[in-house]
């Protein structure tokens, strides 16, 4: 079965509920090992896409998440800003004039837009990042080609809950995390965890698709 431009919206709006029921843990993550803002950040940066989407509908899946993406990177400071937004503007671009997605055009998409968040922060999995989410769950949707979209998505969203704790022992070689240096381990990073609920969403979203 396949992606429409409705499944898309909804796995949005569950990305933004997730975030705003999650906010203070977000941050309390952070907390930890940056700054405090990473709940504030993408809660702020979701309700900037929500108001975006409702005044303005989008023609196709290409234009609505490239819409996502330009919300984020003008609502959110900080590192997430630009990393979610390159994720979601490449997304679009992959997605451009298309009205629903199969898994490998998803599969793509998503893989497009993970490839620029590795080029924009100059990282790669193992540095304790969103990418420790974000790259097993786009391994896991290669290996699922060839089944539903929501059999895929449940894999990918377990491949990015296992990456999410797989970030705990690290220690942070990128982002403000990194200034800790050794102390950094022992704590699960704020961005991985972002990532895995929106990942949750989509799995969450598409169960019958
Ligand atoms: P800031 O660090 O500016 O306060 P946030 O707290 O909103 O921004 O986001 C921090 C998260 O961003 C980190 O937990 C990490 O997952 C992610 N991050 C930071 N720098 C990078 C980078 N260079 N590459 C990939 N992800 C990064
Ligand atoms: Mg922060």
């Amino acid at each position: 079965m396949t992606i429409s431009q409705q499944a898309v919206a909804d796995w949005i709006a569950a990305f933004a509920r997730a975030v705003a029921a999650d906010r203070d843990h977000l941050t309390a993550l952070d907390a930890a090992i940056g700054d405090a803002d990473h709940g504030v950040n993408m809660d702020r940066g979701l309700r900037a896409v929500a108001e975006k989407l409702a005044a303005e509908p989008a023609p196709d899946i290409g234009a609505l998440l490239s819409r996502v993406g330009t919300a984020l990177v003008s609502s959110v400071g900080g590192a997430s800003g630009p990393l979610y937004g390159t994720l979601f503007l490449q997304m679009g671009a992959a997605a451009r004039g298309q009205r629903e997605l199969d898994l490998a055009a998803w599969t793509g998409a998503l893989e497009r837009g993970v490839e620029a968040v590795a080029r924009l922060g100059k990282s790669r999995p193992g540095e304790k990042t969103m990418l420790d989410a974000l790259a097993p769950a786009v391994q896991a949707l290669r290996s699922a080609a060839g089944a539903t979209v929501a059999v895929a998505m449940g894999a990918a969203e377990r491949a990015a809950h296992a990456g999410m704790l797989s970030t705990i022992p690290l220690v942070a070689r990128k982002g403000r995390a990194s200034y800790l240096g050794e102390r950094s381990a022992g704590h699960q990073d704020p961005g991985a965890t972002s990532a895995w609920l929106m990942l949750r969403a989509a799995a969450e979203a598409w169960k019958a698709s």
